[in-house]
């Protein structure tokens, strides 16, 4: 190991030797700091005084260890980066000069405080080791992105563009998930009055042609060892075959699974065939290709009721408890969807209320304007009604029952994130199992199904989830303190 020398760097400008004695500063720094080479510098972080810095550390002087006398050690850090050497700062100009009152009668003050910021650097200076860096740290600078919808595929091509290589993995045989399954999106641009292109193609062709991103179809994480910076993640393909790579960062893009319909049966989820969700009302959407929309069965529609909030922002502890935010922005999309291929077709929108922030009011309005119906009320019961369906509401302005006929009903049902596994559930399980029950074993292996990371860690195979299921990326699991996981 190279031997130890100290020096001292005073530095004159921001007004500091206009009002301090730099020559007595020095002294204090060589007779009481004991630092063997001193220097003073009039602009100690520009480029020349920095050179001078450098010049210490990889001349003959051989310098190891550096005390700067000059601003806080908040500042200047780009500049006073210098990763081979132990480093210290006496901050005498915030510390000093703007904390002390001007004027002669604080000359003495101020000059003692001086001496004794110079004397605590100094000090401190040679406690110091000369940093030997992490063994343990990796670089490598590789980023895996696990999901390949909107969220996954710009997350790559962001990384991409910013000069890192990405390694997309895709569970499914296509990229795009939702976006790719609908026929238009809400519209992000103004005038937000229609139904704008989902965009998702071109997203989809510049990841599939970017030099940086390699994707893989048909691929799951089935392991995630390591640490950020050096994750060995192995994949594995619909195939049977593996691959390894190693990674520095883990996008976690997984998005989420709709809520299943069945479960709403009372709203005719799973009993009636034209009663579907918002996916299946975009499937008919873009089968009718812009012409008049179709049931499954072929007869065209001329009457929708969509459902809001169906099994969501639910109080009784049967659904989802929280509201998952785009399905009333999309249900006045789908309606546009419907009287716009046919202005004779009735779309009727039954809300409590609808949340369409921002310029979705804009996009509401222009809804209103097509004439699309909005019914603010509650979906007791859908039941058949010949060859179509008929809603009982209760209407909640005019505080009655109603009904309400359709060919088609839409159900607003919620999303379901894709967050792995529950580590709640899986702790249980793995203690139970520990002590030899063997459906605790059978639930284990169950819940290990749906890990999204598998990540090779005594804390589990996924993150921790907050309180309605979604992954919470600010968690420590590592063997060291630190909320950077490289997981995000
Ligand atoms: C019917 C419907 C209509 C909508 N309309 C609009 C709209 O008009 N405007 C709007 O802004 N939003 C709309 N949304 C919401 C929007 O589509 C979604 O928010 C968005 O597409 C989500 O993208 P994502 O990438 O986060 O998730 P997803 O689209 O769910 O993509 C996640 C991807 O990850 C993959 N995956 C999951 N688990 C794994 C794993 N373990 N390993 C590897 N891959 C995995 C999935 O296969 C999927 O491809 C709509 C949603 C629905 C359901
Ligand atoms: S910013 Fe700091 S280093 Fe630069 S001249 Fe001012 S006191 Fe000196
Ligand atoms: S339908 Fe509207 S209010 Fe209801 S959960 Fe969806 S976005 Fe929230």
């Amino acid at each position: 190991m190279a031997e130890t020398k100290t020096a001292a760097y005073i530095c004159t400008g921001c007004g500091i030797g206009d009002t301090l004695d730099a020559a007595r500063l020095a002294k204090v720094a060589k007779r009481e700091g004991k630092m063997a080479l001193v220097r003073e510098h009039a602009f100690l972080c520009s480029d020349e005084g920095v050179a001078a810095i450098r010049a210490d550390l990889e001349g003959e002087e051989a310098v190891t260890h550096v005390m700067l006398a000059a601003c806080s050690r908040r500042m200047k850090t780009e500049a006073f980066h210098f990763p081979g050497a132990a480093m210290a700062r006496a901050n005498l100009r915030e510390g000093v000069l703007w904390m002390v009152a001007e004027g002669e009668a604080h000359d003495e003050v101020r000059r003692e405080m001086a001496d004794d910021y110079v004397r605590m650097a100094c000090a401190e200076l040679k406690r110091l080791k000369v940093p030997a860096g992490n063994p343990d740290r990796g670089d490598a600078r590789r980023i895996l992105v696990v999901g390949g919808g909107v969220s996954g595929l710009t997350a790559a091509l962001e990384a991409a563009e910013a000069g890192y290589d990405v390694l997309l993995v895709e569970r499914e045989s296509e990229l795009g998930g939702w976006a790719a399954r609908l026929w238009k999106r809400m519209p992000s641009r103004e005038p937000y009055g229609e139904p704008a292109e989902t965009g998702i193609g071109q997203l989809i062709e510049r990841a599939n042609a970017h030099p940086r991103i390699e994707v893989m179809l048909g691929a799951q994480v089935a392991q995630t060892r390591g640490a950020p910076g050096r994750f060995q993640v192995r994949i594995a393909r619909a195939d049977g075959s593996t691959a390894e790579a190693l990674c520095g960062a883990i996008v976690q893009a997984s998005g989420f699974t709709s809520y299943d319909i069945a479960r709403l049966p009372e709203l005719g989820g799973g009993i009636h065939a034209h009663v579907v969700d918002q996916a299946g009302f975009e499937a008919l959407a873009r089968q009718a290709n812009g012409a008049p929309i179709r049931r499954a069965d072929g007869r065209p529609l001329k009457s929708v009721v969509f459902v809001q909030c169906a099994g969501q922002r639910d109080t009784t502890g049967k659904h989802l408890p929280y509201c998952s935010g785009h399905c009333c922005g999309t249900s006045i999309k789908q309606a546009m969807y419907l009287r716009d291929a046919d202005p004779e077709a009735s779309a009727m929108v039954l809300y409590t209320d609808l949340r369409t922030p921002g310029m979705g009011e804009d996009f509401y309005r222009s809804a209103q304007a097509k004439g699309v119906t909005f019914t603010k009320g509650v979906a007791q019961a859908v039941e058949a009604a010949g060859e179509g369906l008929r809603v009982r509401l209760r209407d909640l302005i005019l505080d009655e029952d109603a009904l309400a006929e359709a060919d088609l009903v839409v159900l607003a049902t919620g999303q379901v994130a894709n967050a792995g596994v529950d580590l709640d559930a899986w702790e249980a399980a793995v203690s139970a199992a520990e002590k030899g029950d063997a459906a605790a074993v059978a639930k284990k292996d169950e819940l290990a199904k749906v890990s999204v990371l598998n990540l090779a860690y005594r804390q589990g195979p996924d993150l921790p989830q907050l309180k309605y299921g979604f992954a919470d990326s600010h968690f420590i699991c590592f063997p060291y303190e630190t909320r950077r996981t490289g997981i995000y």
